[in-house]
């Protein structure tokens, strides 16, 4: 350490936001240079390349071979797959010298297919996949959490090329088994969910999240173990309801009516039920949406859903991709003179407005909780008025059902084996089934046994590298700094001389060098000028999993404490057993991340 490139900080930098973020940058690991931009210093990198050796070795378990491509790309194969647009401002794209246009890669499906094709011919070539370990360009529209939403960021991405779906599948599980050693080994917890597939197409996908109350996803598990992101959840179908009892439509006055609980009020007032008081779901709100298309145009669109649910942005999103959602300003409604702000009713929407001959009616989507049948409160589409008894299917349809509500806990799972748990996650890798998405569209088929030319299947399956070292921060910290698993910490020992006596000095450096004709890995504190109080809260900042102290101790009774950074009591072993000692406690260690 009296040689490391290494400055720890006493304070958190006032900018971040995480833990993890706010530890790494504190002890030295990284620097950030820009927002969502960063550097790796020694000691980071060092835990860097060795979660990357863990990829690489469940990589290889599985047969995946490395390759590694550039990161500016042009810009026609994206053009192709029209992933240059629908991307959007999400990628960072620059011209050359002649005016050429040119993307930092996102992703990178497009060039691995048109690799493979260029290489491959024949079904005998495949199976194959192909991964790669590379820097990924996002120009994210809010750069957070440290690594965990960087601009700049480290993922492996892989590739799997086979001649029909079988084959697909197979490499599929084949991968997410590797996923899950590659987490167990990492000491990351993860849960397997269900997930949307976005503007990277395809069938099936799932994502990996680490379960952190930081993270962006919300994901939800029912009763039977099954887990989605809510974003790729389905409302289970409802029945249709017999509305051949409900009245006609009629109005109501709600003069001073600004929220769902002022409606239930004045209906409980003016217009009351014999079953039982109107409650909020009765209500059908109307939500007015600015819908972003990925070249920067906008639209104005509107979701219904009952009165007792809040809208979800990104629900709504998944459904409508690669729309863009916000919710439309006072401005953006005014361009619509037909829908009155607070009153928005179905009758001034969709198939409605335009069987009533508006000429460009605005779109109308159905969150999947309203059943065919059931009769609704909505705005009557003038000032002060809401409408009762209005029946979807009898009165009024959509442009399209679609999930656009949050779901609450207690609703039904889609496996019917209870109601819904939800939790915040990170996510730390997807896996996609993306079938012939990208091999269709640059035209990659392969001879097969018959000579006949049959379309590739591919998949893709990323984990981000990066963002994955923030969340093993996110799990193994305390008050006092980073407590890194065994596999990927930096050093396995932080062996403080604790003194400047001759005779600790020369025991450390003896102590050193026993673990290291071990194998150990350590990181030697060897300052001479710090003060041994500076170098404990150093060792805890930094984490290395057993911290060894030679000092006062070894003078008075010839011995070495021996702790572990995440806890139980510190041993004090005689020197010249503290080396073996040592080493047991890191075989111990690593033994708890064997996943063979
Ligand atoms: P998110 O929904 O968090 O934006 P994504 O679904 O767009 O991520 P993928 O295209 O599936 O990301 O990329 C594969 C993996 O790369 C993700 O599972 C994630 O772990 C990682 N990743 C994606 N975006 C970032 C980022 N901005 N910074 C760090 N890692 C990222
Ligand atoms: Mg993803």
């Amino acid at each position: 350490m009296s040689s490391l490139f290494l400055r720890t900080l006493r304070d958190a930098p006032a900018d971040e936001d995480i833990d993890s973020a706010k530890l790494l940058i504190r002890a030295g690991y990284i620097r950030k240079e820009a927002p969502g931009v960063f550097a790796w210093l020694p000691l980071g990198l060092r835990v860097l390349n060795k979660i990357e050796g863990i990829v690489r070795e469940e990589m290889a378990s599985i047969g995946a071979q490395e390759v590694h491509l550039p990161a500016l790309l042009p810009r026609e194969p994206y053009e192709t797959t029209h992933r240059w647009e629908e991307y959007g401002d999400n990628i960072f794209k620059l011209k050359d010298r002649h005016q050429a246009d040119y993307l930092l890669a996102p992703t990178h499906e497009e060039m691995f297919t048109l690799l493979a094709k260029n290489m491959y011919s024949s079904y005998k070539d495949l199976p194959v996949t192909l991964y790669q370990i590379q820097t990924k360009y996002r120009d994210e529209a809010r750069p957070r959490a440290g690594l965990i939403r960087g601009r700049e960021f480290i993922m492996k991405d892989a590739y799997s090329f086979t001649c029909d779906e079988e084959g697909l599948k197979e490499c599929y599980r084949q991968e997410r088994a590797a996923y899950e050693r590659v987490y167990q080994r990492l000491g990351v917890k993860y849960i397997i969910v269900h997930a949307f597939s976005g503007p990277m197409g395809g069938s099936e996908s799932e994502e990996f999240l680490a379960p952190l109350p930081i993270g962006e996803d919300t994901f939800a598990q029912s009763p039977a173990g099954k887990a989605w992101n809510v974003e790729a959840l389905k409302t289970p179908a409802l029945s249709d309801v017999d509305f051949s009892a409900t009245p006609v439509p009629f109005d109501v006055a709600t003069p001073d009516a600004g929220s769902i609980n002022d409606i239930v009020t004045v209906l409980n007032a003016q217009a009351p039920r014999s079953d039982r008081a109107w409650q909020a779901g009765d209500t059908l709100k109307n939500i007015a949406l600015t819908a972003h298309y990925p070249d920067g145009h906008a639209k104005l669109i509107v979701v219904g859903l009952p009165g007792d649910r809040e809208v979800d942005l990104k629900r709504v999103e998944a459904c409508l991709s690669p729309l863009e959602m916000s919710l439309a300003t006072d401005e953006e409604l005014a361009q619509h003179p037909e829908l009155v702000k607070g009153f928005i009713g179905p009758m001034a929407l969709g198939p409605q407005a335009k069987a009533a001959g508006v000429e460009r009616p605005v779109e109308y989507y159905l969150d999947a909780h309203i059943a065919k049948g059931s009769a609704w409160v909505s705005g009557a589409n003038t000032v002060g008025r809401h409408t009762l008894n209005l029946v979807y299917g009898r009165d009024f349809i959509a442009d399209g059902v679609i999930e656009a509500s949050q779901l609450n806990p207690g609703d039904m799972s889609p496996d019917g084996s209870g109601p819904l748990s939800f939790q915040r996650g990170v996510e730390i890798g997807q896996v996609f089934q993306l079938g012939r998405k990208y091999t269709d569209a640059f035209g990659f088929t392969v001879l097969d046994e018959n000579g006949k030319a049959v379309p590739v299947w591919m998949g893709s399956y990323g984990i981000g590298v990066s963002r994955v070292l923030a969340c093993v921060v996110e799990f193994h910290h305390d008050g006092k700094g980073i407590m890194w698993p065994v596999t990927v910490a930096p050093a396995q020992v932080h062996v403080v001389m604790a003194g400047r006596s001759d005779a600790i000095v020369s025991e450390a450096e003896e102590f050193v060098s026993q673990l290291s004709s071990k194998g150990i890995e350590v990181l030697f504190d060897d300052r001479r000028k710090i003060r041994p109080g500076v170098k404990f809260n150093d060792a805890e900042l930094l984490g290395m999993p057993v911290i060894a102290v030679v000092g006062r101790d070894f003078e008075q009774n010839g011995t070495i404490e021996l702790r572990l950074r995440d806890g139980g009591e510190p041993q004090v072993v005689p020197a010249e057993e503290a080396a073996g000692r040592a080493k047991e406690m890191v075989d111990h260690l690593l033994s708890q991340y064997d996943v063979n």
